[in-house]
């Protein structure tokens, strides 16, 4: 069974959802991810933002706008009467639904349940269409098996247990399709994996049936060497390893989900990344092999913030770092990058919903600094810290920017670089040139 997985603008329009049918068309056995059509999750956001701060009038104009865009998609993607009276009621309740929240105040878990209906739509829709297409399909409600915990990490052995079950019960379907992103917390309520999170919802599905292949079916041919939203002339990569992807997931390459790699590799299962639109290109396969030497790509990640905590009393004491990583742990805020001298001690945090907390409890342990808009810059590849003159390079290309932090040696396939988010685009574009 393989896992394919197609994106927001893989989906974007009739057209697109039409170009995906044709891609999967074929008597390969496989579970279809969909993401939300392309702007619906920001839109979905915009709306929950106008109930949040009580502006009811400009949550019903989006609300309306939107039901409309999607009046649109259907009269173009179905041309049989039934089907396109099956969309329209389908969208009219999705949209009273998403209504029915206008009336009361506002909370959290209506929040979630609003971002959802992205992924319930164009699921819905697209399982209708391969219907008018006589293309037979069951559609899997992620709802019903996608699960998070009490930290927010999915909960694998909850989802392997109820996918299994909801595919037990059609042992003669060869097409699934299931929604991205979308999950149920501990307490059975609507939740996320966070935006972006439909790739993760692919390998999470990978790894619970052990599937001979995740897809991830996007709007460029592969992993590039850099961010090509931000520098001109970067190429796709044909292979790379889990542990580089990851890497580059986790420090900002948006083209996978910063937790995506992640239950892939634990199950070893590849992952190849495909253009939606060039269907023919090689794209990126992601695999157990670390392939070639040198750097391979650069991705960044923002916005970061720093902290450097100053003691004097750090020389020669023992458990002053656990004390303060405890800080964060209590706060259930990840660090990305540590560097230490003997009284100081500097790391980065991306969450900052903690931050006036942690700065606080922090105090008591030395004078605390934080720094805003801050940007990691995170280079990649098979061994690069052991090649002789690699950092030469790399501090040559930067050598025009202010640079805050260096984490370099914490494994063998990453040098992670702190500097001002002003610098970030052309700290990118000069190390597209050196390298
Ligand atoms: P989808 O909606 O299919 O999930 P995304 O917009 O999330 O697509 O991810 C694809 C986009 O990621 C690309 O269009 C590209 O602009 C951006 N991107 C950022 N860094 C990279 C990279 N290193 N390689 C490829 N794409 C990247
Ligand atoms: N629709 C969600 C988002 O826009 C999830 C995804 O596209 O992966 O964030
Ligand atoms: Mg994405």
């Amino acid at each position: 069974m393989k896992i394919l997985k197609f994106g927001g603008t893989s989906v974007g329009s009739a057209e697109r959802m039409q170009g995906v049918a044709n891609l999967i068309n074929n008597d390969e056995r496989k579970i279809v991810v969909l993401s939300a059509m392309s702007g619906t999750t920001n839109n979905l956001v915009k709306i929950t933002e106008f109930l949040y701060s009580q502006k009811k009038d400009s949550a019903n104009n989006l609300i309306d706008l939107l039901e409309e865009n999607y009046n649109k998609v259907i009269k173009e993607l179905y041309s049989r009467q039934e089907l396109l009276q099956e969309g329209k009621e389908l969208i009219e309740s999705h949209f009273n639904y998403i209504r029915s929240f206008t009336q009361d105040i506002f909370t959290i878990h209506e929040e979630k349940a609003i971002l959802a209906q992205g992924e319930l739509i164009s699921t819905a829709l697209f399982h209708i269409y391969l219907k008018e297409q006589n293309i037979k399909s069951e559609l899997l409600p992620a709802l019903n098996f996608m699960r998070i915990d009490t930290n927010g990490e999915p909960d694998n052995y909850y989802i392997k247990e109820n996918i299994e079950r909801e595919l037990d019960k059609f042992p003669d379907i060869n097409l699934f399709i299931t929604q991205g992103y979308i999950c149920r917390n501990l307490y059975g309520e609507v939740d996320n994996l966070k935006r972006g999170g439909s790739d993760y919802s692919a390998s999470l599905i990978g790894a619970a049936i052990n599937a001979e292949e995740i897809q991830i079916w996007t709007d460029i041919s592969g992993f590039h060497n850099n961010d090509p939203r931000y520098v001109s002339n970067t190429h796709s990569i044909p292979q790379l390893s889990f542990d580089e992807a990851a890497e580059l997931a986790y420090f900002g390459a948006k083209i996978l989900h910063p937790s995506s790699i992640q239950p892939a590799k634990m199950a070893n299962i590849p992952v190849r990344l495909k253009n939606t639109l060039k269907p023919d290109d090689k794209g990126t396969l992601i695999s157990g092999k670390a392939e070639g030497e040198g750097i391979k790509a650069v991705a960044a990640k923002d916005p970061i913030t720093s902290i450097k905590i100053k003691s004097g009393r750090m020389l020669l004491v023992y458990g002053f770092l656990r004390k303060v990583f405890e800080v964060f742990e209590r706060y259930k805020t990840s660090i990305d990058m540590i560097t230490t001298s003997e009284v100081a001690v500097s790391v980065t945090i991306d969450d900052t919903t903690y931050l006036n907390d942690i700065v606080e409890e922090l105090k008591q342990y030395g004078i605390v600094e934080t720094s805003s808009d801050q940007t990691i810059i995170c280079i990649v590849g098979e061994n690069i810290i052991e090649q002789r003159g690699f950092i030469d390079k790399i501090f040559d290309a930067l050598k025009h920017f202010n640079i805050k932090m260096i984490s370099y040696g914490g494994s063998r396939h990453n040098i992670s670089i702190l500097v001002d988010s002003a610098d970030k685009k052309d700290a990118l574009i000069s190390l597209n040139e050196i390298f």
